[in-house]
C-alpha cells in the first residue's frame, strides 16, 4: 500500500464550527483520520501538524517550512497531502512548485470551504479525492478541489463562496475526479538532467499594484523607496489587457523606468481574468518593455509574486539572474501550449 503523508497547516477545514462566533483553527487536525476512516483504505497515512493557522497567516516562513517538509518526506512517503486554508492556498502551491524543483512525486493541497464537522461539508470528499491522487504517478504540486486537481502554480481562488473555489484559466486541469480518476496527458515528468532540490529561500519585499485609469504613477515608484530594508524590491504590476498602462497623462511606464534604475524587479501580469502578457503588441505596453519591465506572460498574479519573491530569494545581487528566471517556465506556470483552453 502507498504511504501517504498528511501535513496540516490549518484553514477552514480543522475550523471550530461553532456559530455564531467567527470561525478560527480548532483542534480537528488531531481527529482527522478518526474522522474520516475510509482514508485509510486508500494508503497508509501519517499526519503531522505543521502549524495551525487562518492562511491569512500563511506566508514565505511556512513555505520554506513546507519544502524541508516535503524534502525529509521523500525518504518514506510515496506522496504529501497538505491541508490549508483557501485564502493563499494558491500562493503557497505556486511557492512550492518554485522551491522543490525536480519533484518526483505528488504533493497535493486542498481544504475545504466549510470545516470537517459541518453538516453537507466539502471536506471529506476533497480529503478522499487529495489522498487517492496523492498515491498516484502525479509528479506536480497541485491543487485538489471540487473533483479537480489544478496545477498548483496556475491555480487561483476564483470564488469565494462556493465548492468550486479554484480556477485555472491558463491550463487545463492535471486530473478529474468523477466516476474514475482520469489523469491529463500534460501532466509534468521531472526532466532526466534535473534531480530532486528543495530550495525554500524567498524575500518578502515584493509588492503587487492593480494599475488604475488615471493613477498618479508617483504611488507606484513609491513601493520601491524607503529605508534599507522597508522599500520593495519586486513589484508585479498587474496591467490592463496584454499589458498596457496610462501614459497620456502621467506615464506609469517613467516610474517603472526609475523603479528598474533603482535595481527593482517589475514583472507584468494581466489584469484580465485569461491570456497573457505582450509587451510589443500595443505602444502603451512597449513604454512599459522599454522601461525595463520583464513580461509575466500568461502567469497569474500569484504565481507571479512567488516567483519574484524566489527569484529575489534565489538571486539577490544578480538582476539578469532574476530577468532570466523570472521569464523562463520554471514549474509550468507560463506558456506551455495550454493556453486559453476553457476550463
Ligand atoms: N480563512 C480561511 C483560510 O484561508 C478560509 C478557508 O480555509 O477556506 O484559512
Amino acid at each position: 500500500m502507498k504511504r501517504v503523508l498528511l501535513l496540516h497547516t490549518g484553514g477552514t477545514l480543522g475550523m471550530s464550527a461553532r456559530r455564531p462566533s467567527a470561525l478560527q483553527p480548532d483542534t480537528y487536525a488531531h481527529e482527522i483520520l478518526s474522522r474520516v476512516p475510509e482514508l485509510a483504505a486508500l494508503a497508509e497515512v501519517s499526519t503531522r501538524i505543521l502549524c495551525n493557522l487562518d492562511s491569512s497567516d500563511v506566508g514565505p516562513d511556512e513555505w520554506t517550512a513546507l519544502a524541508d517538509e516535503v524534502a525529509a518526506a521523500r525518504a518514506d512517503h510515496d506522496g504529501v497531502v497538505i491541508i490549508h486554508g483557501t485564502d493563499t492556498m494558491a500562493y503557497t502551491a505556486s511557492a512550492l512548485s518554485f522551491a522543490l524543483g525536480g519533484l518526483d512525486r505528488p504533493v497535493v493541497l486542498t481544504g475545504s470551504q466549510r470545516p470537517l464537522g459541518e453538516i453537507r461539508s466539502d471536506a471529506r470528499r476533497n480529503l478522499v479525492d487529495s489522498v487517492d491522487l496523492a498515491t498516484r504517478d502525479i509528479p506536480e504540486v497541485g491543487v485538489c478541489f471540487d473533483g479537480r486537481l489544478l496545477r498548483g502554480s496556475r491555480a487561483t481562488k476564483g470564488d469565494a463562496w462556493s465548492y468550486t473555489a479554484f480556477a485555472s484559466p491558463n491550463c487545463l486541469p492535471l486530473a478529474r475526479l468523477g466516476l474514475d480518476v482520469e489523469i491529463a496527458p500534460h501532466v509534468r515528468r521531472p526532466q532526466p538532467d534535473q534531480p530532486f532540490a528543495v530550495d525554500g529561500r524567498f524575500d518578502t519585499r515584493v509588492a503587487v499594484c492593480f494599475v488604475t485609469p488615471g493613477m498618479d504613477p508617483r504611488m507606484l515608484e513609491r513601493l520601491g523607496a524607503g529605508e534599507a530594508d522597508t522599500g520593495a524590491r519586486g513589484v508585479v504590476l498587474a496591467a490592463f489587457g496584454v499589458g498596457n498602462v496610462p501614459s497620456r497623462l502621467r506615464s506609469v511606464a517613467a516610474a517603472v523606468r526609475r523603479l528598474t534604475d533603482g535595481g527593482v524587479t517589475v514583472g507584468v501580469v494581466t489584469q484580465a481574468h485569461a491570456g497573457a502578457v505582450d509587451l510589443s503588441l500595443y505602444q502603451n505596453g512597449v513604454g512599459l518593455r522599454d522601461a525595463g519591465a520583464l513580461s509575466g506572460g500568461d502567469m497569474g498574479v500569484e504565481a507571479a509574486v512567488a516567483k519574484l519573491m524566489h527569484g529575489l530569494g534565489c538571486f539577490p545581487e544578480d538582476a539578469a539572474a532574476r530577468a532570466e528566471y523570472f521569464t523562463r517556465d520554471v514549474a509550468g506556470e507560463r506558456g506551455d501550449g495550454q493556453l486559453h483552453i476553457p476550463d
